[in-house]
């Protein structure tokens, strides 16, 4: 490993982020989710750097922007027809200084390198932050789940993962669900990998069913996690969820669990949406309705209209950030929140906004919510009770043991606040008082970067 000389301090902090920035561009110049993690990451270390020069003398910097690997492969499949279909697929293993790579697999049309580079980046501080002993990864592939049949969708999974078992395992990689890649999917890619490697390796996969080896709470700790995480954050204004009138974007997995914590803890939801529009019922969402549509019946959020005329549907899913709320969750895709969607909830008097989704906000979104005083969880932080309950996971499959519903639930509260506590002082440490974005990224990167200095790697 060549170890930079940075000995001329005239290199100030800023110019040297600035190179790693500009090298970044230039060495994968199209990916614009990747440099837009890449400098919210860089812009939050700024004041940490200064005082820790070490961290730019051992050009921890240059490694943390560099994926360990990209794989890239050719996934074949059979449409129900008889005609072949061929979509690109990606595991992305971004740093393994801290334990083996973790992170979910990902099927939608927008997949490509730039998707997985920022995924597996914010990955690798957000598995971080958890506590646990897991390193960032990310993948997927470009394919479209929507409108496929049962059939097709396990034709795709089984080739995709007859590559992908090559490069995984239970110390090595470890793989779960984001979009697109749900409880069904899973099971199909955990089956496939047992066929090629013919052994039950349990810890090779996470989000697997509770039948064979997956964790009680798994599947509700992403949204529930959201939920304790803004909980905590209330408690530091001196108030809670009762009463509070709740907008989720999305209608996923996350969505939907953070609406079930909210409404048990005496929140008002009013509105989810669809990637095709939104609902509005400002006497507060049926869940069961959703939860029958969108995790039993695959139809769109348009449908709950038909069990609940009293609520209305706009088209247009960006839309929904128009409507007056003290609470916005954006748990939907990256992106999806921008300034002006900002401007609107702040007219509005939104006073928490906290990301269910990862990367869901933009960089000029973030920074109005900053500026008006928005108290603002960054996903780094906010949802990382998904990853954290599949550590969970993988420790009970390491040991061969299963905790019930309630023990997982009590862990991943505490990881929670653990996670807010932590955020929150890192950022007092540089006199960033309340930012949680600032303190997220600085106690995330920290434990990478002194794990990569240690290691030499
Ligand atoms: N896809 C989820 C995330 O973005 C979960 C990853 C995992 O459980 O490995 O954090």
């Amino acid at each position: 490993m060549v170890i930079k000389n940075h000995s001329n301090l005239q290199t100030t902090t800023a110019s040297y982020l600035q190179s790693i920035y500009t090298d970044v561009l230039q060495r994968s110049p199209h990916e614009v989710e990747f440099h837009q993690a890449v400098k919210s990451l860089l812009d939050s270390i700024a004041p940490m750097l200064s005082q820790h020069p070490n961290y730019i003398k051992t050009g921890v910097l240059e490694r943390l922007v560099e994926p360990e690997r990209m794989i890239t492969f050719r996934v074949p499949w059979l449409d129900d027809q008889g005609n072949v279909h061929v979509n690109r697929g990606f595991r992305v293993q971004f740093n393994s200084a801290i334990g083996p790579y973790k992170g979910g697999l990902r099927f939608h049309p927008s997949v490509n390198s730039s998707i997985m580079n920022f995924l597996g980046f914010t990955q690798t501080i957000k598995n971080a932050l958890t506590g646990q002993a897991i390193g960032g990864a990310k993948g997927g592939a470009d394919f479209d789940p929507k409108g496929k049949s049962d059939l097709e969708i396990m034709r795709f999974c089984q080739s995709y993962m007859a590559e992908l078992a090559h490069y995984i395992g239970a110390d090595l990689d470890i793989p779960a669900g984001d979009i697109g890649v749900g409880a069904r999917e899973i099971g199909y890619l955990f089956g496939q990998y047992r066929r090629v490697h013919r052994q039950f390796e349990a810890g090779v996969f996470t989000g697997k069913g509770v039948d064979f080896g997956g964790s009680h709470g798994r599947t509700e700790a992403t949204g529930y996690g959201t939920i304790y995480f803004v909980r905590q954050m209330l408690k530091q204004l001196g108030d809670s969820l009762n009463h509070k009138t709740v907008i989720v974007s999305g209608s996923g997995n996350v969505s939907i669990f953070a609406i079930e914590k909210a409404i048990e803890l005496g929140a008002n939801v009013v509105a989810c949406s669809d990637s095709d529009g939104y609902i509005y019922d400002k006497n507060g969402l049926h869940l069961p309705t959703i939860k029958r549509l969108k995790l039993d019946e695959d139809q769109r959020i348009c449908e709950y209209l038909t069990d609940h005329p009293e609520a209305i549907y706009v088209e247009g899913c960006d839309r929904i950030w128009g409507i007056p709320c003290d609470i916005a969750l954006p748990c939907a895709t990256q992106n999806e929140l921008d300034e002006y969607a900002a401007e609107q909830l702040i007219d509005n008097g939104v006073t928490i906004v906290a990301e269910g989704a990862n990367m869901p906000c933009t960089q000029e979104a973030i920074n109005l919510f900053l500026d008006k005083g928005v108290s603002f969880g960054p996903a780094q932080a906010a949802n990382a009770g998904g990853v954290a309950v599949s550590a969970l996971e993988m420790a009970q499959n390491s040991a061969r043991v299963a905790w019930s519903f309630e023990q997982v639930d009590q862990m991943l509260q505490k990881i929670m606040k653990t996670i807010y506590e932590n955020s929150m002082r890192a950022a007092k440490d540089y006199d960033l008082d309340g930012n949680l974005v600032a303190g997220a990224n600085i106690a995330g990167f920290k434990r990478v970067a002194d794990a990569m200095v240690a290691q030499g790697i």
